[in-house]
């Protein structure tokens, strides 16, 4: 096979084509075409007997195939994908060890790949020029007083959306198409940008005079931004440091440069206040990428991208593969964060993907976040990135003293084990008082996490996932959070040999400590905020919203409270229970634990008054909870690295995670050993391969759940000998498999 070839004099075109499938088809390029086709054209080819549309992804001499067909035609003046993202898609399918159709499905949002994505056209309404409008108007008045008022709007307003001028004069659509046929007015289709934020008036706001570390750490991503030296700028600031005023200062360098840049931001802080800092600095250049808008919204902000309206594109993971051309940084806002995982194929880190884009595109990468990911910081050390650090919060405001109750202890005392220790109850009153706002975080969702029979200890579990099913007390039935089975409460054990009739609700979830609140304070207002509560889109911000205005007291939830939001009167922050986290079957569990205490005391003491936050825990003395205590990051990143030093895991190893599932466990065990015997006979004895084993969640939906475990220092080491075992090896019909390469989710 010959080279593959970016620039198109070739006479061949490779193409991956709509439909599902795998592979890279060859193409002859017609002469009338050669001038317009380019890497990423949207091309419509023959196929079979149809005719579908597919993308160039890159240009050869000769095929290996016979009887090429011709491209029929090209859709569109410029391709939908840059020429840089088809080299991205390209790596990402390399490095993810997952087909190039998938890679692309991910750089390009389906509104705008779907051919059915439209711009909209709106019929306009405008006055033809040289009209002498007061003499006109004068006439009208007495006999056409409606189109007297048309007139008068359009001298206000010379082109107008119809529908909006018939809202404003109360003109019909027979007056207008009249004045049409007078010659008075003109209607013409145009197109309309539908714009996300129509209803978010923004005050423009200046740069603020930085503070000097604030100075230093744009200074460094300002050499970045020339230099590339460092390529990329870890941001290691506590929350409440300014790191916001830091993007927003190095973006607009980036803008006066003439170039581009793209922020990503988790999901869940993906909220319209955050959206409003960087439109309130930058106004119409800034486009938003959000899965939350209206298909119709996202087809336009992305092609406002794509035309180069736009210079900044603003959104969660996927944005980094907005069209952004001459792109000058990158900003990775909460850079720790596991939302930057996606975890369907192709399962890829927005971070990773981010500092791979900005060394293909030679552009600066930003890394903002007051708990660096492991592999961040041991990054840092090792001299791949340039490390800024922020210390201390804008004005010196102090940090939260974080309080830790041993509930062991609690537990002794009261002689019963209440929801709310002593101190958080004390603390929460005196806040009431002071007409301030506390925050409750708990990261489970639900009345009771299982249903116990105290007499047999018979468990809940759902019929199909291996894990105990949820108590819901509004709507009194059990829920499985894996599949969403609901079933009804049993009026007794079910178990044969027991059938009582008293049961237990062990194990907290966020409606029990709602009620609980509510009963203590029952003249506070509480609201709960997690994912029973959001289920409609409005619920979120609104809840925020009420928040925000001081009408709630007490907002309990999980981790949607957790991320990000700012709240100035916020005094008090209570973690019903920290050892949730710690006690995931996961290797990170330990680091996890420390990013949640920390970003959640970041939720207090935002304004002036001082912060406390109270952490309730059976494990008082674990060191992620100690060292998230005391605001060190240092001794805790020292101590854990070391024990992943010692296990050779991640940052040290890169971690491979293959699932395989079905719903017949001996076959699923059987394709298991085949296929880790055939891996065996290729990795070279530096890799590690363990496997298969059942999966912490050994069943779910009614599949059986196996893994197979890899780590290496280079992930190629895996990825290479697993894409020729792939590419042979023979699955029985009833196994599916999962490849997660740098897998965060071990479950
Ligand atoms: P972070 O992103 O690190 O959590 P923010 O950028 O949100 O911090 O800053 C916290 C608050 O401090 C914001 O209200 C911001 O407007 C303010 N702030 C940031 N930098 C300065 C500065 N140099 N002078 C005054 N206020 C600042
Ligand atoms: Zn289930």
């Amino acid at each position: 096979m010959s080279e593959i070839n970016v620039q198109p004099d070739a006479p061949i075109a490779r193409v991956i084509v709509e439909i599902a499938l795998d592979k890279e088809f060859d193409y002859r390029i017609p002469d009338t075409w050669r001038d317009t086709l380019r890497i990423g054209s949207q091309v419509v080819v023959p196929f079979g007997r149809r005719k579908i549309t597919g993308y160039v992804v890159g240009f050869v001499d000769r095929s290996e195939h016979e009887h090429l067909k011709d491209i029929l035609r090209v859709v569109g003046k410029r391709p939908l994908i840059t020429e840089p993202i088809v080299a991205l898609a390209r790596w990402m399918a390399d490095y993810y060890a997952c087909s190039l159709e998938q890679a692309v499905r991910a750089v390009l949002p389906s509104v705008v790949r779907r051919s059915s994505g439209k711009f909209k056209e709106v019929h306009h309404v405008s006055l033809v020029e040289g009209s002498d409008v007061p003499g006109l108007r004068e006439r009208l008045l007495k006999r056409a007083p409606k189109q007297a008022a048309v007139l008068d709007w359009l001298e206000r307003e010379p082109v107008t959306p119809l529908p909006r001028l018939t809202l404003e004069t109360g003109a019909t659509l027979a007056t207008v198409r009249a004045m049409e046929t007078k010659g008075l007015v003109r209607v013409e289709k145009k197109t309309v940008h539908r714009n996300p934020f129509e209803k978010y008036r923004v005050i423009p706001t200046d740069p603020l005079p930085l503070m000097p570390q604030q100075q230093e750490a744009l200074n460094l991503i300002r050499q970045s931004v020339e230099t590339l030296q460092p390529p990329v700028v870890l941001l290691f600031g506590v929350t409440g440091s300014g790191k916001t005023e830091v993007y927003l200062q190095a973006l607009q360098q980036v803008l006066d440069q003439g170039k581009g840049a793209i922020v990503l931001v988790p999901e869940i802080s993906l909220t319209p206040q955050t959206v409003e800092r960087f439109r309130a600095r930058f106004g119409d250049v800034v486009a938003v990428l959000h899965s939350h808008l209206s298909g119709g919204e996202r087809h336009d902000e992305w092609h406002r991208v794509r035309s180069g309206d736009a210079r900044i594109a603003i959104g969660a993971r996927s944005a980094l593969f907005a069209p952004i051309e001459n792109l000058g940084l990158i900003v990775v806002d909460e850079e720790h964060e596991n939302s930057y995982k996606q975890e369907e194929a192709p399962r890829y880190h927005a971070r990773d993907v981010a500092v791979m884009r900005g060394h293909m595109e030679k552009c600066a990468v930003v890394l903002g976040t007051a708990t660096p990911a492991l592999e961040s910081i041991h990054n840092a050390q090792a001299g791949k990135y340039g490390l800024s650090r922020l210390p201390a919060r804008v004005d010196h405001r102090r940090m939260p003293a974080m309080r830790v109750v041993d509930m062991r202890a609690e537990m002794e005392k009261e002689g019963r084990l209440n929801v709310l220790s002593r101190d958080l109850l004390e603390a929460i009153t005196m806040r009431l008082e002071h007409k301030e706002q506390t925050i409750l975080f708990l990261n489970r969702r639900g009345f009771a996490t299982s249903l116990v029979c105290p007499k047999c200890g018979y468990v809940a579990e759902c019929s199909e996932c291996s894990v105990a099913m949820t108590y819901h007390k509004p709507s009194h039935e059990l829920r499985c959070h894996i599949c969403g089975a609901a079933r009804k409460v049993p009026d007794r054990c079910p178990a044969p040999t027991c059938r009582d009739p008293a049961f237990r609700y062990a194990g907290l979830g966020t409606q029990r400590v709602e009620e609980a609140v509510a009963k203590i304070f029952s003249h506070a207002k509480v609201e709960r905020m997690d994912a029973d509560t959001t289920t409609k889109k409005e619920a979120y911000g609104r809840i925020l919203g009420a928040f925000r205005a001081g009408e709630i007291d007490i907002l309990l939830g999980t981790q949607m409270i957790a991320k990000g939001l700012d709240f100035p009167n916020v005094t008090l922050v209570g973690v019903i229970n920290a050892d949730t986290a710690l006690h995931m079957p996961d290797f990170r569990a330990g680091e996890r634990t420390f990013q949640l205490l920390t970003q959640v005391a970041g939720r207090a003491g935002r304004g002036d008054v001082a912060g406390e936050v109270i952490v309730q825990t059976f494990t008082p003395f674990h060191p992620a909870i100690q060292a998230a205590r005391r605001l060190d990051y240092d001794g805790f990143f020292d101590q854990e690295i070391e024990y992943r030093r010692e296990l050779f895991y991640p940052p040290f190893a890169h971690l491979l995670c293959m699932t395989l599932r079905g719903k017949r466990e001996a076959d699923v065990v059987e394709a298991g050993k085949r296929f880790y015997e055939q891996m065996k006979a290729r990795l070279d004895s530096r890799v590690i391969i363990a496997g298969p084993n059942p999966a912490p969640l050994a069943r779910a939906k009614g599949e059986f759940r196996y893994q197979i475990m890899f780590r290496a220092a280079h992930t190629r080491q895996i990825t290479r000998p697993l894409k020729a075992v792939l590419s042979e090896f023979k699955w029985p019909r009833t196994v599916r498999h999962a490849v997660d390469v740098d897998a965060l989710s071990m479950l």
